[in-house]
């Protein structure tokens, strides 16, 4: 059988030999974290984006490239609850039609536009040109801020799991300009200790789902009423909205866990101005399920949703 992307990375990680002592975190998270003689962990990100694959050069401009190339490497950072510091982009510009330097200049343009939003130094990267489709690939350097960087594994069965926004529909034009949640990133370790966090990039089901394998294969139970749907998805041709908000993608909001306790001391204080939506909880049968009003649970498995006979228990 083929293997999948994320069975591909899992072989990759596999064959991994000892790691240097300088990388403490390696091959699975959103930023790799390396430390240097006793100082905090440096995060390290990079995303790769083609033509034809991630947007379209015909529709969008370079400028708009940009800023996608930029935003989901920041949207990583976030991930970790950092502080992007700086960026080194390469590039592969197309040579058809002689655009290769305004290609060039507009995605600098977008790029630049993000980095002095978000503080971010562009400190280097490497530029080629070929008879190919443009491909650009954003690596991110990032330090933690107001505590350490928070990875996908450390969830813990009773943990409450937030979302910092709407989700679904992005491909109306939404993933072209994501919005990195730092505000929100910040603001909740400002206040309590967040266990496990991954930005939303593959869709809320495939995403938490990393966070859950990654804690140790446990599980959690969503309530459908409380899973927050973008307006876009409304415009979209077809499809159940929930299911859309499930495994869409691209929105760049992030999901979290945090200890129930801490949870409700957060939401005492939390700012009206910031959505942050509680969806679900951690719980240590493994799988996702879905409850509905009636307290009825559904399996969730990515494609659709599976009748699971079975009540919830709270
Ligand atoms: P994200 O969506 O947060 O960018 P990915 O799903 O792209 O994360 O990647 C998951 C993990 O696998 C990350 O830690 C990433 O660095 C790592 N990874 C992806 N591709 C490779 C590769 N070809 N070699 C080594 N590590 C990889
Ligand atoms: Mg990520």
């Amino acid at each position: 059988m083929p293997l999948g992307e994320f069975g591909l990375i899992d072989w990759i990680r596999e064959k991994q030999g000892q790691p240097s002592p300088f990388v403490t975190l390696g091959i699975g998270d959103d930023c790799a974290l390396l430390r240097f003689g006793g100082q905090p962990d440096v995060m390290v990100t990079t995303d790769m984006l083609m033509d034809g694959r991630h947007f379209r050069l015909e529709e969008a401009t370079p400028e708009q490239v940009g800023r996608k190339a930029m935003g989901v490497n920041l949207s990583d950072i976030a991930a970790m609850a950092g502080r992007p510091v700086a960026a080194f982009v390469a590039v592969a510009l197309p040579k058809g039609q002689g655009r290769a330097v305004e290609v060039a200049q507009g995605l600098h343009k977008g790029i630049s536009e993000l980095a002095g939003r978000f503080g971010v130094t562009l400190a280097g990267g490497d530029t080629n040109a070929w008879d190919g489709p443009l491909v650009i690939c954003v690596t991110v350097i990032g330090v933690p801020l107001h505590g350490p960087a928070v990875r996908r594994s450390g969830a813990k069965p009773g943990d409450r799991i937030f979302v910092t926004g709407p989700l679904g529909g992005s491909i109306l034009g939404r993933h072209l300009d994501p919005n990195p949640r730092f505000d929100a990133a910040w603001a909740i370790q400002q206040r309590v200790p967040i266990h496990a966090m991954i930005d939303v990039s593959d869709g809320l089901a495939s995403d938490l789902g990393h966070i859950l394998e990654e804690s140790g294969n446990l599980g959690a139970t969503l309530d459908r009423r409380r899973i927050p749907i973008h307006a876009d998805v409304h415009r979209l041709p077809e499809g159940d909205p929930l299911r859309h908000a499930l495994t869409d993608g691209e929105d760049f909001e992030l999901c979290l866990t945090l200890d129930p306790s801490d949870a409700d001391q957060l939401l005492k204080e939390w700012p009206a101005d910031l959505p942050l939506h509680e969806v679900g909880r951690i719980e240590c049968e493994p799988g996702l399920r879905l409850r509905d009003e009636d307290g009825c649970l559904q399996t969730f498995d990515g494609k659709g949703f599976d009748h699971l006979a079975r009540r919830s228990e709270s």
